[in-house]
């Protein structure tokens, strides 16, 4: 088979769908130049490493989305050719960190992520600071880390570069210890919120510093206040060669120093890591399946790091091949909804819309069942099919995760609702199935042995709130289980 004829058919097969037209668009032009280039080669050898390789990286453009594009491609060749199944595709031959690397716009800004579920506490491993032999500096570096992992402080400066006055550094009034937490000053400009409290670990390394800080005797003017100064003699150090030809170091730099040194002793040299605001963040997206946005805009406001962090967040996640419903469309959601309708004639249509208005007047939708409903294109998250109540006219219900009545007092607006098909939405009803509180996108199915249980969404575009899930789980799901005697 050559690679033209896979194409004619991704073409046919793509502009079926309205979701994905719009990303076909910005992707054919792409194909059609890779289909030039290996002269409409045997589709295997077109989806080979080194013929992928040298169109990508073939420096006349940025290879993003030549990347994009053929990703796209590969993967409705596997899925849609020769059938097989989403997770025994095999890996596209190219990472998408080499696109990232290669990219101009990204080297100017670039960061180095630890891997996902990397475990920080390894950076405060007393193993990694003996040869340091000085316990100062020790505790000087460790409560660097914990500024810059629990309240986004530049690492190793203890301030913020964003602060106005760049020769200003932290005071100890910036730094308020209390038993069970610290509150550290929040210099982001774009924040509303003056102070950061920080608990745990983080709060343990910042206290422990902060004291030994506090009896500190000041050698001049000035210094009493600031709450990282040189309070070590650099000369003590006992590092290595390279660095020590370095010296006197600022704090900054023998952060950084041991920033280097950990890294590379935990075998991930390549290239270093030194960016912990940016890593802090990214990695709270992953444990936070994202929702930890919010929160960290709140703070720190949508600055370099949060957003190189973010893009990289997507990347890993959806590696930029799903298409999404945006959710601030819910008016062209309408029109494109309306799209589906193009096969019939104009009198067909007028003849649909009657009837939709017939129908929608014994349906009875509250607006925000309306706009869910259009979000989903009627389309059930559990199984993601519609149901048709005549040609032309499809019909979801939405579900109340903790019900919306007097009784369990749910409320009624979209982190609570669910849309659904009838069958799914009785079953809900009943608590024979419900979401994992922990991991929304789980099914959870009353019998264990059945198909449905612990398979995930079909479909997810908004976010669910915990307390309604948890509250359905416990308090409906849990109780039918008990009394089934599945529990
Ligand atoms: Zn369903």
């Amino acid at each position: 088979m050559k690679i033209q004829e896979v194409f004619d058919k991704y073409i046919e097969n793509n502009s079926k769908s309205d979701t994905n037209r719009s990303s076909l668009g910005s992707h054919r032009g792409k194909i059609k130049k890779y289909i030039t280039f290996i002269k409409n080669a045997d589709i295997d050898s077109a989806l080979a490493e080194k013929n992928l390789r040298d169109f990508i990286f073939d420096k006349k453009q940025q290879p993003h989305g030549k990347y994009d594009a053929l990703f796209n491609f590969y993967k409705y060749y596997y899925e849609k050719i020769l059938n097989v199944n989403g997770r025994e595709i095999p890996n596209f031959p190219i990472d998408v960190k080499e696109v990232k690397v290669t990219s101009k716009r990204d080297s100017k800004r670039e960061v180095v992520y630890f891997p996902v579920g990397f475990n920080f506490n390894n950076l405060f491993d007393d193993k990694h600071y003996h040869h340091l032999n000085n316990e100062n500096a020790k505790l000087a570096i460790k409560a660097s880390f914990s500024l810059a992992l629990s309240a986004g402080y530049d690492t190793g400066e203890m301030f913020p570069t964003n602060r106005s006055n760049k020769s200003v550094i932290m005071t100890l009034d910036d730094c308020i210890v209390e038993d069970n937490y610290v509150k550290v000053r929040n210099y982001y400009t774009q924040s509303t919120v003056p102070w950061i409290l920080i608990g745990g670990k983080n709060a343990e390394y910042i206290k422990d510093y902060y004291e030994v800080r506090r009896h500190f005797s000041v050698k001049h003017a000035g210094q009493e206040k600031n709450f990282i100064a040189h309070i070590w003699e650099t000369s003590e150090l006992n590092i290595d060669e390279s660095v020590v030809s370095g010296r006197p170091y600022t704090p900054y730099q023998l952060v950084s120093y041991m920033l280097k040194y950990i890294t590379r002793k935990l075998g991930l040299d390549s290239p270093v890591i030194t960016d912990l605001r940016a890593n802090m963040v990214f990695h709270s997206l992953h444990n936070s399946k994202g929702s930890a946005l919010r929160d960290i805009i709140e703070l720190y406001g949508y600055l370099p790091f949060v957003q190189n962090a973010f893009e990289e967040y997507c990347i890993e996640v959806n590696r930029g091949i799903d298409t999404y419903f945006s959710p601030l469309s819910f008016d062209i959601a309408r029109e494109s909804l309306e799209d589906n309708t193009l096969r019939f004639d104009e009198d067909e249509k007028k003849k649909v819309r009657t009837r939709e208005d017939i129908l929608n007047k014994w349906i009875r939708d509250s607006i925000k069942v309306k706009k869910l409903k259009k979000v989903y294109n009627n389309c059930c998250q559990i199984c993601g099919r519609q149901l048709t109540l005549i040609e032309g006219i499809v019909y979801s219900e939405v579900h109340h995760i903790q019900p919306f009545n007097k009784e369990h007092k749910g409320i009624d607006d979209y982190p609570n609702m669910l849309v659904l098909c009838p069958n799914h939405h009785k079953l809900f009803d009943l608590g024979i199935i419900a979401l994992d509180p922990e991991d929304h996108n789980i099914i959870l199915h009353v019998d264990k042995n059945n198909r449905l249980n612990k398979t995930n969404l079909k479909l997810s575009k908004h976010e669910l709130s915990s307390i309604c899930v948890r509250y359905h789980f416990e308090n409906i799901f849990l109780e039918i289980s008990k009394q089934l005697h599945f529990l």
